[in-house]
């Protein structure tokens, strides 16, 4: 695999660099500066900003520099089985190049400017530098960040995953990422789990129900049978153009049931796929838990494994109703994507739990609370 880190100034994408080809065995990869090389990145290149020890850590192999992005891919292919990190995430044009192959994961590393800044300090400190007033620094920061066309602040919101390091240490910082389990292959290419509960996700995207977007996948050996979100029934004003009374008084979730008009995403994911093509060994995938009449349906119907995911609170009846009639009930975590905060105390684990095996699982778990 190929991690690529973009970060603003001391941000911290150096010391997790150094984090992976330490611990896990990266080499570093970069790419030569020259005539071509934004103006902006030059400025805030090694050169310029004094290193973190007085004297480099490993001396770089020259074979590891490569003439542009091209060359380095062409490198990388061969060898993606390996372990590759590059700090060099110049523009959009390295990122276009490298976010197109499968090996290739872009994290961006930030920080409060103060913080950096701090950094900074440090770092011409131990170098015996002039440190910069916090206002040069800043000026600094934002050329870097946000001058039109080159400025990197675009770059990083194409990241996968973007680490906010306000880390006192570099022991803090290395303790938080790795808890990250950056060099999860999950992360590179989604499991059939994943990839299904994102199928969910987007499906629910769809809904127009007032009251919450559900999606609903219906899955055998690997293939989708059926997709669902809810809403009202077809030839009705969808519930979001008020089709649905119920859903549109300000009745609390739970309250009124009866009433609704609305079928959940479960309810037309089963319809559409229909009982034979459901068969024996069918999995569905729902971003939430079943509630109790779509379980009752969900059973009948012989679907042999329900999916659902993280966060959402276990509804005990349906697992009651799951646990008895066979139907086994498993919660999918996906591994921490979008913005994490390394400052954090519990960091979520990277991991898929395979959980709630049964009912007592379920309802002792500490991942659920029950229903009031
Ligand atoms: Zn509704
Ligand atoms: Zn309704
Ligand atoms: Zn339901």
């Amino acid at each position: 695999m190929l991690i690529g880190l973009c970060g603003g100034i001391c941000a911290g994408k150096t010391s997790i660099a150094s984090y992976l080809i330490e611990e896990h065995g990266f080499k570093r990869l970069r790419l030569a500066r020259t005539a071509a090389t934004p103006a902006v990145e030059k400025s805030a290149s090694d050169a310029h900003i004094p290193s973190p020890a007085p004297a480099p850590a490993t001396p770089v192999n020259s074979d590891y520099i490569f003439a542009d992005v091209d060359a380095l891919l062409e490198f990388v292919t061969l060898r993606w089985r390996e372990r590759w990190v590059t700090t060099d995430i110049w523009d959009d044009r390295v990122v276009d190049a490298l976010l197109r192959r499968p090996f290739f994961l872009l994290i961006s590393v930030d920080a409060p400017v103060s913080v950096r800044w701090q950094r900074f300090k440090d770092r011409c400190a131990v170098n015996e530098l002039t440190p910069p007033t916090l206002e040069e620094f800043v000026l600094r920061s934002d050329a870097h960040l946000f001058t039109q066309h080159t400025g990197l602040s675009a770059v990083f919101q194409r990241a996968q995953l973007k680490l906010l390091n306000s880390t006192t240490s570099v022991a803090a910082l290395r303790d938080a990422v790795r808890s990250l389990n950056l060099t999860d292959e999950a992360r590179l290419r989604p499991s059939w789990d994943q990839y299904f509960m994102q199928l969910a996700d987007l499906a629910a995207l769809r809904s127009n129900c007032m009251k919450r977007r559900v999606g609903c996948v219906v899955v055998r050996e690997k293939r989708v049978i059926s997709t669902g979100y809810n809403g009202t029934p077809r030839g009705m004003t969808n519930c979001n153009e008020g089709g649905c009374p119920r859903c549109n008084n300000a009745a609390k979730g739970g309250v009124g049931l009866s009433t609704c008009l609305c079928l959940h995403a479960e309810e037309n994911a089963l319809l559409e796929a229909g009982r034979d093509r459901i068969g024996e060994t069918a999995t569905l995938y729902c971003n939430t838990c079943p509630c109790l009449t779509c379980s009752v349906k969900i059973t009948q119907v012989g679907i042999s494994e329900v999916v659902y995911n993280q966060g959402y609170l276990v509804d005990d009846q349906s697992a009651r109703i799951f646990a008895e009639s066979g139907v086994r009930l498993r919660q999918f975590s996906p591994p921490t994507d979008g913005l994490v905060d390394l400052s954090l105390d519990n960091l979520p684990s990277d991991h898929v739990h395979e959980q709630a095996e049964d009912l007592r699982d379920v309802l002792d778990s500490e991942y659920f609370v029950r229903p009031l």
